[in-house]
């Protein structure tokens, strides 16, 4: 966005008078600055700038302890440019405001490799000069919680006062008590630019789904993710719930996926996935073989948090291994039925938590390797993947970590610097959390033991 393109887009919204300037960090959080108005063109210009180490803080905006990128560079600044989705309305904040997508970039004017935003753009940039195109579409659900208690509980019905309590997958009841917050969304979607497609309410108490339309831009359809989810939880506040988008907030309920669907079209828009079988080109084949590959140790990036292992469980619809079939919900990938015009994938690993920016970096950077490599996936599986004897995802966060770290095919993807900083923040992270002591430990042992 230009100078005078941000002068026309504010003079539409003259009732905005600050700008949140924001650049998204690895664990997919917006960090940035409120900036009054009269700064616009600071913004606008690339201007704006704030430390590198930003993007690579832990979940609660703590600085990596001996990060070579913090100490060593004296924490050295970064430039702010905008991003092409440039500024954004926010209507749950109590006057409007917008927000200003950005992206980092170093002192000497070269993106910066450690911005989640520049994985992707760079993946993106491969399959163009192979004259071919990702087409995303993801789906995203979370749940809404009743924030009013120590521990969030399921919500009240607004329309009967009830507390929720039993499953509610596609349940036209639960869509429509819930419908003046949909409405919301969807109208605030719509200001956004957001292609919100059918929502349905998901298998869980409060759960609920929302899916993006397809569209030929993978970096959009990160940002959409991004945007979607604070949207969604701003939305929420304001009509008295909590949202979350936490792999699995109740260990006894389902947990929230970020499933991704993608196909590929050359430079005359024809999807390259079909060849009208119903198996898909070979293409096709190879995307799927290179996901497989690259799975284990992409882990990390679908299921980046401690809470992201209880989702991965068998019988819950999220995937435990490496697997691929045919219009199968156990399987990691999903190829969907139907015409073969819209043949495509369906990757099933990410959780809700996951970076949006990362978890397609992982899945459209390990497709091209498949691709470029000419490799062939095992035989799709039938059946219950969970009942059969496969390799296994890494289960928990500690194996994630260390497959990530040490993933032959991790460095085709994403930048050194950014697998050194993701794998030093779930570090630190990690031992955060192997220090806590839980309720539980105290309410079994305390005085017991
Ligand atoms: N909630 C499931 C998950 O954790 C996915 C259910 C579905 O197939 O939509 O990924
Ligand atoms: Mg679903
Ligand atoms: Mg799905």
């Amino acid at each position: 966005m230009s100078d005078s393109k941000a002068e026309a887009w504010l003079a539409q919204h003259p009732e905005i008078d600050s700008i949140f300037a924001c650049v998204c960090d690895l664990n997919g959080g917006m960090r940035g600055k409120r900036v009054p108005l009269d700064q616009i063109s600071k913004v606008v210009e690339g201007g704006l700038r704030m430390p590198l180490s930003i993007v690579g803080m832990d979940i609660w905006g703590e600085d990596i302890e001996n990060s070579k990128l913090v100490f060593e560079t004296g924490d050295s600044d970064g430039l702010c440019d905008f991003t092409g989705r440039a500024l954004v309305p926010i209507t749950w904040t109590s006057r409007p405001t917008a927000l200003a997508m950005l992206w980092m970039r170093q002192e000497d004017g070269t993106p910066f490799p450690g911005d989640p935003r520049r994985a992707l753009a760079r993946v993106a940039e491969q399959y163009r000069a192979r004259g071919l195109t990702p087409v995303i579409a993801t789906e995203l659900e979370f749940y809404l919680v009743d924030p009013s208690g120590d521990m969030p509980q399921a919500p009240k019905s607004p329309v009967t006062g009830k507390r929720l309590n039993s499953d509610g997958a596609l349940s036209l009841d639960e869509l429509q008590h819930f419908d003046e917050f949909l409405n919301d969304v969807y109208d605030t979607c719509e200001l956004q630019g957001i292609p919100a497609d059918t929502a349905i309410s998901e298998n869980g108490a409060g759960q609920f789904e929302v899916n993006m339309r397809h569209i030929a831009d993978p970096l959009r359809a990160a940002d959409d993710a991004v945007l979607f989810k604070r949207l969604v939880r701003g939305i929420a506040r304001k009509h008295g719930f909590a949202a979350t988008f936490m792999a699995k907030p109740y260990g006894h309920l389902s947990g929230s996926g970020f499933h991704a669907h993608f196909s590929l079209i050359d430079k005359n828009g024809v999807n390259v996935f079909d060849d009208g079988s119903d198996q898909g080109a070979r293409l096709m084949r190879n995307a799927v073989a290179g996901m497989l590959a690259t799975m284990q140790e992409n882990t990390l990036t679908f299921a980046p948090h401690e809470n992201s292992y209880r989702r991965l469980l068998p019988g819950a619809h999220a995937p435990i291994n490496v697997a691929w079939g045919y219009e199968n919900r156990t399987a990691a990938i999903r190829i969907p039925g139907g015409d073969p015009k819209a043949r495509r994938i369906e990757h099933r690993v990410a959780g809700a938590d996951a970076n949006p920016y990362l978890a397609l970096s992982s899945i459209l950077g390990g497709a091209l390797i498949g691709i470029e490599n000419d490799m062939q996936p095992a035989a799709p599986i039938s059946g219950d993947a969970y009942a059969m004897k496969l390799e296994n995802l890494p289960l928990d966060w500690a194996t994630a970590i260390d497959a990530f770290r040490k993933g032959g095919h991790v460095p085709n993807i994403f930048s050194r610097r950014l697998q050194t900083m993701m794998v030093e923040c779930k570090t630190q992270e990690l031992r955060k959390f192997a220090r806590h002591v839980t309720g539980l430990e105290y309410d079994s042992y305390l005085e017991i033991v």
